[in-house]
């Protein structure tokens, strides 16, 4: 489904990813873990392409988004791309609903105006994913009236509302209180069921640990270790182990 190799990135002088390789194959659940800064949010902002590696290459379906030439990233044309950000979806650590849209209007808002699609279609998708997502005496409410945990959920069943073949989620649980954060890992644990194929950068080992198929552990924008939720927790890389053991 998605295909990153050799991925390079720089802010500045810092090197953030330093030829990074990923592949996700369809139904796959992928955790990203490592300490702060080593790179993980960037490496998911390259996917989403809200930021441009410097050098790599990425294809989406065996499209290609992005190639290497002459040591340089080269993208695929813009409507392209566009046709490829319709294949994932992204759910950020901070909600990023339109505070001053309903809760429904934020799930149709962009099924309807990026996609077009037919708005009674949409409405009857987006009020059947709010049920899903246990708010479906929700709908007509603001963000302001939800709690965390609750808007969260309307920005994953926001990002369902484009039929993603892919879902990204950067740290969905980080800015949640601990008892928010299992209703959270809950909803992904049941689209993790249901075969949708996720990539997730979280701090819940856990999790990780108990819903991922493969983990990928960065360190320094390398992937400094890799491998099934057992090999990884059974490894004896050192650095590994240090990482975890500040989750004990
Ligand atoms: P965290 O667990 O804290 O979210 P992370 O693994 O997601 O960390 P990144 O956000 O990818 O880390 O950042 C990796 C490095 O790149 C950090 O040193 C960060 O300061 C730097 N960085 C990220 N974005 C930018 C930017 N837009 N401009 C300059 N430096 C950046
Ligand atoms: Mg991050």
């Amino acid at each position: 489904l998605l295909e990153m190799s050799h991925v390079k990135k720089k802010f500045g002088d810092l090197e953030v990813l330093k030829d990074i390789s990923v592949t996700v194959e369809e139904g796959q659940v992928l955790a990203i873990i490592g300490p702060s800064g080593s790179g993980k949010s960037t490496l998911l902002r390259c996917a989403t392409m809200l930021e441009t590696m410097d050098d790599g290459e990425m294809y989406y379906l065996g499209e290609q988004a992005a190639k290497s030439e002459g040591g340089k990233a080269v993208y695929a044309k813009q409507a392209e791309l566009r046709r490829m950000q319709g294949y994932y979806g992204l759910v950020f650590q901070n909600f990023n609903l339109f505070p001053h849209f309903s809760v429904l209007k934020n799930v149709m808002d962009a099924p309807v105006h990026v996609q077009k699609r037919d708005k009674a279609e949409v409405e009857k998708q987006a009020r059947g994913l709010l049920d899903k997502m246990g708010l479906g005496d929700k709908a007509d409410a603001y963000p302001y009236q939800l709690s965390g945990g609750q808007q969260q959920r309307v920005s994953i069943a926001r990002a369902l509302a484009m039929n993603p073949k892919i879902l990204f989620f950067d740290e969905p649980t980080s800015a949640l209180d601990p008892e928010l954060t299992g209703e959270i890992l809950k909803v992904i644990r049941d689209l993790a069921a249901e075969h949708m194929t996720m990539v997730i950068v979280t701090h819940e080992m856990n999790f990780a640990r108990n819903v991922a198929d493969h983990i990928i552990f960065m360190e320094h924008g390398v992937i400094a270790e890799q491998g099934t939720p057992e090999e990884l927790f059974n490894s004896g890389n050192q650095r590994m182990r240090e990482f975890l053991g500040k989750f004990e």
